[in-house]
């Protein structure tokens, strides 16, 4: 058996930086520490590279550079999207929907606005973790200002269906924005803002072999949002303070590493997820699939009946394989999981869940070896 020194699996949390980020962010902290606002030289260098950047992503999402705004990370990117049209456009409406398996910025930005007298609809997800079309058919009104809705769940892997779900708002209640937290799918999926009508979308660079403390949020053209902070006027007024120069690099290094490799890194994730699924039902009695068989390539979510995750969790660490038992944005936290919940999974089954989550740097060896120790381990405690 190979001797592995660490099999990381918990690529929904983070993912370790690229090459290419690593080496980008030492030349950018080394040789252009400008400051993107100053009139020298140095400050124009440093605002060449941002806009260097913006341009890559918005090359990603079809969409112009000059709608990318730098933000530090996807939860800043999310609450931005979410109050800031919220606070925006609050005569027109009052009115949001979102579902119950956002992320918690999504999830918790939505319900300090129901304090500032919001009403907030959110959608039940099926089995599967998604959505009804009929139940947000029903659910828009006239006062409906905002749908946010994500595009893959962090810990399933669903995937909601975007372009009905953008197609069917705007066709309803046409002056209703639409924000997509694409946090878990750039650099993954295809993610085409104009395809499913979104006029704001997240994303974050820990996800996509980027350094953590950046994200960038998409706002199309001609919507106007309210700011979060108010500072020294940088990206237009709309997120002030003195640009992440290093991180934004960092962010657009690794994003243009997903988009050269984009159709291998996504066959290789698939073949990753395929021979884990089929290892595991196939060694695993105990094993149930919560993710739908249609998800997103790189995530998968199991319980194993009889034993508690966290326990499972711990047995693999020793071996040095490195998973989840749910989000990681906040499972350190022991409170049993809202998605799982919303998909009616029931409280044993939520215990002994565990997250896989594959980045195409994961080799099919390693797998393997996850395999061969999840089934022994699963088999130990089950007859503890
Ligand atoms: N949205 C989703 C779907 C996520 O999975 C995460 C992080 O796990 C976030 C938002 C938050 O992003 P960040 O960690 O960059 O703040």
């Amino acid at each position: 058996m190979p001797d592995f020194q660490e099999i990381y699996l918990d690529n929904s949390a983070t993912t370790r930086p690229c090459p290419e980020c690593i080496l980008t962010m030492n030349r950018i902290l080394t040789e252009n520490y400008g400051n993107p606002s100053s009139l020298h030289s140095l400050g124009l260098k440093a605002e060449k590279e941002k806009i260097k950047v913006a341009k890559i992503i918005a090359g990603i999402l079809k969409v112009k550079g000059d709608e990318i705004y730098f933000t530090s990370g996807g939860t800043e990117a999310i609450n931005l999207a979410i109050k800031g049209i919220a606070r925006r456009h609050k005569k027109r409406g009052n009115h949001i929907i979102t579902s119950e398996i956002e992320h918690p910025a999504a999830l918790y930005s939505c319900q300090a606005l129901e304090k500032e007298g919001f009403c907030i609809d959110y959608l039940a997800v099926d089995a599967e973790g998604n959505i009804s079309l009929e139940d947000l058919d029903a659910k828009i009104r006239k006062e409906t200002i905002l749908l946010s809705l994500m595009h893959v769940n962090n810990e399933t892997g669903t995937i909601f269906p975007l372009e009905k779900a953008g197609a069917l708002i705007k066709k309803k209640n046409p002056t209703t924005f639409f924000h997509v937290d694409a946090v878990q799918s750039f650099g993954k999926l295809p993610c085409r803002p104009s395809l499913w009508q979104a006029d704001l979308l997240s994303i974050s660079g820990h996800k996509i072999h980027g350094p953590k403390g950046i994200g960038a949020l998409y706002i199309r053209g001609s919507v106007s949002i309210a700011p979060l902070f108010h500072g020294g006027g940088q990206e237009k007024e709309i997120r002030p303070g003195t640009e992440n120069i290093a991180g934004i690099a960092g962010l657009g290094a690794a994003a243009a590493v997903c988009s050269k490799n984009n159709t291998d890194f996504y066959t290789q994730l698939e073949a990753l997820k395929k021979k884990f699924v089929s290892g595991v039902l196939k060694n695993i009695p105990e094993a149930k699939l919560n993710s739908p068989p249609q998800g997103a390539p790189h995530i998968v979510n199991f319980s194993f009946r009889g034993a508690r995750g966290e326990v499972l969790l711990h047995l693999l660490e020793k071996e040095g394989i490195f998973v989840s038992t749910g989000s990681a944005c906040h499972s350190r936290r022991r409170d049993l999981s809202h998605v799982l919940l919303a998909m009616q999974v029931n409280e044993s089954d939520i215990q002994s869940a565990l997250r896989f989550s594959f980045s195409p740097y994961n080799t099919i060896a390693e797998i393997d070896f996850v395999v061969e120790k999840l089934t022994l381990y699963v088999k130990e405690l089950r007859c503890m």
